[in-house]
């Protein structure tokens, strides 16, 4: 398929006949592009870097599990067919803790057949999700990369200046930049910062065994070690978290040194390891926006709600925010309102507001709780892991809330286009 080159801006129509403005060509700003294009609404989004120079650069060499109302979504906007292939599923998943030998099983079929969710590459996914793009030129410009150094709001637009002084002008600016997003902060939008002091350290390991489809959570006292099946059976994707300090040591570590470590920690159901890399380490902390609206501004993915990986859910709240912004829009344009108007900005923000309530607290809860070495903790998060293990009704309640799949779901989740 033909690949977006970037272009200046607007051309071949003028600015403002663009619907919105996208700040960020991460995995949240690329599928809102592609939605809202699928949606009949136009777009100019701009980075700091070209995103296919990104994805060449490896700049994002992690994995993301994609729950199942995710998939339903890429799938609908014809971007889950290009990776499909690649994607390893998740059947199951096991939930351990350190020096217990008790642990949580999730089994898929106790909801249903498909999958669980499906631990996909990231650049392979913004690839196939920038080929889509492709199809939408349209709908969708590229600006030259750029970085946001401007907000102002008059006479029913809103205008974003980038540092070289170009301006990007839309009824509607949306902020897809990231957990540092800065046009948040343009916008006046506070946030709330936990530094948990860990890091993640994330390699692509090799194993004797075959994973048989199944993801492993494994909590340690520094943090979670989540093994997550890739394609084949013997590949898996390490996320392992560690105190900031620890991690860093950990990363150093040659390969032979590496595997010792891991399998120290882990134990030996996958049999002898091998890490076979990229690695890198991120630093893990919670970022919560106090609005994810403002005057002519949305917010979206980590620049709304930046979390834990501990659930491997960060993306996925993400996709859910896009689904429903993309229907909000959608439907505000097909009634001929303001879609950056405030009615409809609040309506994004009031359906979105119970889920992010809900998924922070649950993560920032569970990283709580699981990384530390206190003995009645201990003993009462293996008490939690036992009554959850025997209560059918709770067990079947956490698997679908990690497919995504809980509550009333926008068009896009439940597959059906907007
Ligand atoms: C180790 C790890 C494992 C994870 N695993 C999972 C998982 O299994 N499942 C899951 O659902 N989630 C997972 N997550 C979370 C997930 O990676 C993030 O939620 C997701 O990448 C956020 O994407 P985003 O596009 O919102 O932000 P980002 O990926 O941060 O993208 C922001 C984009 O904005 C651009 N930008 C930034 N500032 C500016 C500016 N001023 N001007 C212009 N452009 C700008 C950046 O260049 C970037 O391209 C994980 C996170 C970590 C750290």
């Amino acid at each position: 398929m033909a690949s977006i080159s970037p272009a200046r801006a607007g051309r071949g129509r003028p600015q403002d006949a663009v619907d919105t403005v996208i700040v960020g060509a991460g995995l949240s700003g690329l599928t809102l592009a592609l939605a809202l294009a699928e949606a009949g609404l136009s777009s100019v989004i701009v980075d700091r870097v070209d995103p296919r120079a990104a994805i060449a650069g490896r700049n994002d060499i992690r994995t993301t599990a994609i729950s199942l109302s995710s998939r339903r979504l890429f799938t609908v906007l014809g971007a889950w067919q290009a990776v499909a292939d690649q994607a390893g599923p998740i059947n199951d998943i096991r939930v351990s803790d350190a020096g217990s030998s008790r642990y949580l099983h999730y089994d898929h079929s106790t909801v249903g057949d498909d999958p669980m969710g499906h631990i996909v590459d990231n650049g392979a996914l913004k690839t196939s999700l920038l080929d889509r793009l492709a199809t939408h030129g349209d709908r969708v410009t590229f600006a030259e990369p750029g970085s946001a150094a401007a907000l102002a709001v008059t006479a029913g637009r809103a205008s974003l200046t980038l540092e070289d002084g170009r301006v990007l002008t839309a009824p509607l600016v949306i902020a897809a930049d990231g957990r540092g997003s800065r046009v948040r902060a343009l916008a006046g939008i506070r946030t709330t910062t936990v530094d948990y002091h860990q890091s993640a350290v994330v390699d692509t390991i090799e194993h004797a065994e075959s994973h048989h489809n199944l993801a492993h959570e494994r909590f340690l006292p520094g943090g979670p070690l989540a093994l997550l099946p890739l394609p084949g059976q013997n590949r898996s994707a390490l996320v392992w978290s560690e105190r900031t300090a620890v991690a860093e040591r950990i990363a150093q570590l040659d390969d032979a040194a590496f595997a010792a470590a891991l399998e120290e920690r882990f134990g030996d159901s996958l049999g002898t390891m091998t890490p076979v890399g990229p690695r890198a380490v991120y630093q893990l902390a919670l970022t919560m926006a106090e609005s994810g609206i403002a005057d002519r501004v949305a917010l979206v993915g980590d620049a709304f709600h930046g979390m834990h990986p501990i659930a491997g859910q960060g993306f996925n709240v993400g996709v859910r925010d896009i689904a429903v912004l993309t229907e909000v829009l959608a439907d505000a344009a097909r009634l001929g309102l303001d879609i950056g108007g405030a009615p409809v900005l609040r309506d994004y923000q009031r359906r979105r507001r119970f889920d992010i309530m809900t998924m922070v607290a649950s993560t920032d809860g569970l990283t709580r709780l699981f990384s530390n070495d206190i003995a009645p903790v201990r003993t009462a998060r293996r008490l939690g892991l036992s009554a959850v293990q025997r209560v059918p009704m709770l067990k079947r309640a956490a698997i679908r809330h990690a497919m995504g799949t809980l509550g009333t779901l926008p068009r896009l989740l439940r597959g059906e286009p907007v």
